[in-house]
């Protein structure tokens, strides 16, 4: 972490920055920081003084503190978010959608004190999305927030076209999502599904599925997650 970014964080800052570097993917390349591989700290303060951090690999950019612009690294796909479908675990039994940020961004309101706040972390409280602590709890039920399965395949077709939309029906994701197994059919059968939001490190193609439970309970655990539980609808 260069000096600038270090000033500007705040000792604070800079604690939670570094657990935060802890499990996070490079803004630049979209890949995982691996723990012990190191990783770079870059903080962007616009006009207002809030100020934006991401984080690098060393090879992938600089620990710098930038000035105005919040446009640091363009998304290659052109997608900001990456979306896993997990089938039900034990507790509500309801299928399982995890969403992460493929750039995790934190901002902070000011330049010394005040926390690193996940940049959706806010509009999401203010939404009913609620920290769980463990995956068995079931989630708040948001009836406005709704999952819609466009051209919903075969039950075991592997991929299914997902739409989520909030109550303004402005798209929180949209997107190609791999489904395990009779997860469509379930869904619809429920009519809805648990939502997690936040960085667990899954693997949206990966068939580990007792693996993925285990990272996203771990995230739960850690306060990492927000959570609520949407409808699902097929069109
Ligand atoms: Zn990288």
């Amino acid at each position: 972490m260069s000096a600038d970014v270090r000033r500007a964080l705040g000792p604070f800052g800079v604690a939670q920055a570094e657990r935060e570097a802890q499990t996070t993917d490079c803004v630049m390349c979209s890949h995982r920081v691996e723990p012990g591989q190191g990783v770079n700290v870059q903080v962007v303060r616009d006009p207002l003084g809030n100020l934006n951090v991401w984080f690098t690999h060393p090879g992938c950019g600089p620990s710098r503190l930038v000035d105005g612009t919040k446009t640091l690294a363009p998304d290659p796909d052109g997608e900001d978010m990456r979306m896993t479908a997990l089938p039900p675990r034990t507790g509500h039994g309801l299928p399982i959608l995890a969403a992460q940020l493929v750039r995790p961004v934190f901002t902070k309101p000011e330049e010394q004190g005040g926390e690193l706040t996940e940049v959706l972390a806010p509009y999401l409280l203010s939404q009913g999305f609620s920290m769980l602590g463990e995956l068995d709890s079931t989630p708040p039920h948001l009836e406005q927030w709704i999952a819609v399965l466009i051209a919903h395949p075969a039950p075991d077709a592997g991929t299914a076209r997902l739409l989520i939309l909030d109550p303004e029906a402005s798209q929180f994701f949209s997107g190609v999502v791999c489904t395990p197994g009779g997860w469509c059919r379930e869904a619809l059968a429920r009519g809805g599904a648990a939502l997690y939001v936040g960085d667990a490190g899954l693997d949206p193609t990966s068939p580990h599925v007792h693996q993925q439970h285990e990272r996203l309970a771990r995230a739960a655990r850690q306060g990492r997650l927000l959570a609520a539980t949407i409808s699902v609808i097929e069109r």
